[in-house]
């Protein structure tokens, strides 16, 4: 079996309200397209992930491709779900798949082992439909009455991924296009594919409007666990103009004396980060032996630290760092530390707190000797269950 997820992600999704186009708007910290892309990617019965986007999204759809395998180039879309699928599937003729598993690119939860029953059932079908049984009495109604009962028991509500054989789907996609169906079950038994129902999800829920937004991200939260790690660091002055802090240069009588360009607060967020996901600490991804890293500037180890977290499907919940020195005044700085800091994590500036204090004149740091910093960094990563 070579199968192929294609994921219909053309539309304007104009319905989640203004702004970005919704596939492409944050959930959990991450593009709403990008956690759609990662659940087919990651599987194991997936071989290759087609995207159909609108040209216009491009440069955000290459933020969603960011670090995952398995992605063919993007196709452009249509101005209709069914063209922009048949714009998918004829792009697939090289690739040639045996089946394919078309995915609405809204549906960012499909768990894996709901993808395993779609491709399972694929070795016996020419179709295969993700389904769910209705649980509410359905009514009919008339104006503002209730009418009658409808019989429940026949009907199911239809999911993506609805897989199918790829020469089927797309001869029935060729011989149809003149004509609307609402999705590609409806057009597969039109050219005769028999569609094979197996259990979906309710986690697999499609979002639409704001409000499924905000069911996402209540999703997102339930599934994720809290983690803390801590971060010290300490370098001592040298001669020189400026120092480097939290990724801001200050004027100033000396500089720090280091390797990179010794920014003690970025360093000790590093280290609070790694902390936070067991990744050890900063010496062990940027060796001071290593001449690469000389004068580097430090955020670098920090992006690096971020994109760890990131690899591991979790976001940073909110920085706490404390720059400890007598000199210089840090007060005057604060914000456009904060905000240094903010952009390098990508996240809200809100999230982030810079704090200074002295030592009253005891210690190395009371001497003028150095600075000293320490940091907190709280994150919420998936639940190991979730993650595996
Ligand atoms: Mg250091």
């Amino acid at each position: 079996m070579h199968v192929v997820a294609l994921i219909v992600a053309a539309g304007r999704g104009t319905r989640a309200g203004e702004g970005l186009p919704k596939q492409y708007r944050p959930l959990g910290g991450r593009p709403l397209l990008a956690r759609t892309l990662r659940a087919f990617c990651s599987h194991p019965d997936v071989a290759n992930v087609l995207a159909v986007i609108h040209p216009d999204d491009q440069p955000h759809y290459q933020m969603c491709a960011d670090g995952l395998s398995k992605l063919l180039p993007p196709v452009a879309g249509s101005t209709t779900r069914q063209a922009s699928v048949h714009a998918g599937l004829e792009a697939l003729t090289e690739t040639a798949p045996t089946h394919v598993l078309i995915h609405d690119g809204a549906r960012p939860f499909a768990p894996p082992k709901m993808i395993s029953r779609v491709v399972a059932g694929l070795a016996h079908h020419d179709g295969v439909l993700p389904s769910l049984a209705v649980t509410d009495t359905l009514r009919t109604r008339i104006d503002s009455f209730a009418g009658d009962t409808v019989d429940r028991s026949i009907l199911v509500r239809a999911q993506t991924p609805q897989g199918f054989g790829y020469n089927a789907i797309l001869e029935a996609h060729r011989a149809h296009q003149s004509k609307t169906f609402t999705d590609d079950v409806a057009l597969a038994q039109r050219s005769g594919i028999q569609t094979q129902l197996v259990e979906g999800s309710e986690d697999n829920f499609k979002v639409t409007m704001p409000e499924d937004f905000d069911r996402a991200e209540r999703f997102l939260s339930s599934a994720r666990e809290t983690r803390s790690g801590t971060g010290f660091d300490v370098h001592r002055f040298t001669d020189g103009d400026h120092v480097t802090l939290c990724g801001v240069s200050i004027p100033h009588t000396q500089s720090l004396l280091g390797h990179s360009d010794a920014d003690v607060g970025l360093h000790a967020i590093t280290d609070a980060l790694l902390g936070a996901i067991g990744a050890g600490d900063i010496g062990d991804h940027f060796p001071p032996s290593d001449p690469q890293w000389k004068g580097a500037p430090s955020r670098v180890f920090l992006e690096h630290a971020s994109r760890l977290l990131t690899e591991r499907g979790g976001v940073i919940a909110n920085i706490d760092v404390t720059l400890i020195c007598e000199a210089p005044k840090i007060g005057p700085h604060r914000d456009a530390m904060r905000g240094a800091i903010a952009e390098i994590v990508g996240i809200a500036q809100d999230r982030v707190s810079v704090k200074a204090t002295t030592t009253e004149g005891l210690g190395f740091t009371g001497r003028g000797e150095g600075i000293a910093a320490q940091a907190l960094v709280t994150v919420q990563v998936p639940h190991q269950a979730d993650s595996a």
